[in-house]
């Protein structure tokens, strides 16, 4: 049984990629059919609430604490193929939040990085160290400086390694979007990989979002070009990264923008200022992803405010079902 009443309060189960023996292989953080199945079955499915009834009772709420609801991020491909025929077999509505720089003709690289990053390499060693050969430099004054950020990291985020906790330092702050992704694709080219090809089998299209909609599933924002941290941007430019995501995701369901009212934080990363934009946007629900309080963000608890729901990381609650 997962829940008691001390330290495991929490209100969404967030999940990310899934693999099968086909196209979607086996990745950092991935989990078969076979795995969801378990989990749902661990968890409880009396306990896990369709998303449109969990909305409403944390609306007047009426959430218990054993009440969760299953969230899936980024728009991949695998939710679809290996996640929803799970859903639609028990009959469990839920939360898909979706950036939608995908669905203009500039999308964004993450996924594609991704999959360049677990299909192209022996193992993510063999990556990084492809990685570090062409950054070039000598980062360990870099390292130095962000040690102890480094490792509240990890404490935040402890699903990940020490060399993943660095790889997304050097990515975000050292090299910054723009050089990072210059890099990545030299990297690709010298594996002949080529991203146009991916694009569509690794990400949800329109017919997707209108699909899971007629199924009874929630659409929510996460922003349009997932910015690896968001809680950087100015306010213009987080108000921009909402508004029009909001009139993308409305505009191909056929809604009012303001008929979608759920949201997740990328990468959990928000500032005061976005959880005003939210609610100046109508927003009433946002999960972020992860279970601690952080006190530099004003949060005074965990489910701070109902744009602060926690959820836990599918992997770490796997990790304690093989316990
Ligand atoms: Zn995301």
């Amino acid at each position: 049984m997962y829940f008691n009443n001390t330290n495991d309060f929490f209100h969404g189960i967030m999940f990310h990629h899934f693999h099968d023996d086909k196209l979607h292989t086996r990745g950092q953080g991935s989990i078969s059919q076979d795995d969801f199945y378990k989990l749902i079955n661990f968890i409880g499915k009396k306990n896990i609430l369709n998303a449109d009834i969990f909305f409403e009772k944390l609306r007047k709420k009426k959430l218990k604490k054993n009440e969760v609801c299953l969230t899936f991020d980024d728009a991949i491909k695998c939710q679809i193929d290996i996640a929803l025929p799970v859903l639609e077999d028990l009959n469990i509505k839920s939360f898909f939040f979706v950036y939608t720089s995908m669905f203009s003709d500039k999308p964004d690289n993450l996924e594609i990085f991704r999959y360049f990053r677990m299909n192209y390499f022996k193992n993510v060693e063999e990556f990084y160290e492809s990685f570090y050969e062409n950054v070039n430099e000598n980062l360990e004054n870099f390292f130095r400086h962000y040690k102890n950020e480094m490792e509240y990291k990890k404490i935040k985020s402890p699903h990940y390694s020490i060399d993943d906790i660095k790889f997304r330092f050097v990515r975000d702050l050292f090299l910054e979007k723009e050089k990072y992704e210059k890099l990545m694709f030299s990297l690709m080219k010298e594996k002949d990989f080529n991203p146009d090809e991916f694009y569509k089998k690794l990400f949800f299209s329109k017919q997707d979002l209108q699909d899971l909609d007629k199924l009874g599933h929630l659409i929510g924002l996460h922003s349009h070009n997932h910015p690896t941290l968001f809680e950087k941007l100015n306010y213009d430019q987080q108000k921009e990264e909402y508004k029009k995501t909001q009139q993308i995701i409305s505009k191909i369901l056929n809604k009012s923008p303001n008929e979608i009212k759920w949201m997740s934080h990328p990468n959990g990363s928000y500032n005061p200022e976005t959880l005003e934009i939210l609610n100046n946007l109508g927003i009433e629900l946002g999960f972020k992803q992860i279970m601690k309080i952080e006190p530099e963000k004003g949060m005074k608890k965990i489910n701070n405010s109902s744009l602060e729901i926690a959820r836990e990381n599918h992997s770490s609650i796997i990790k304690r079902m093989n316990k």
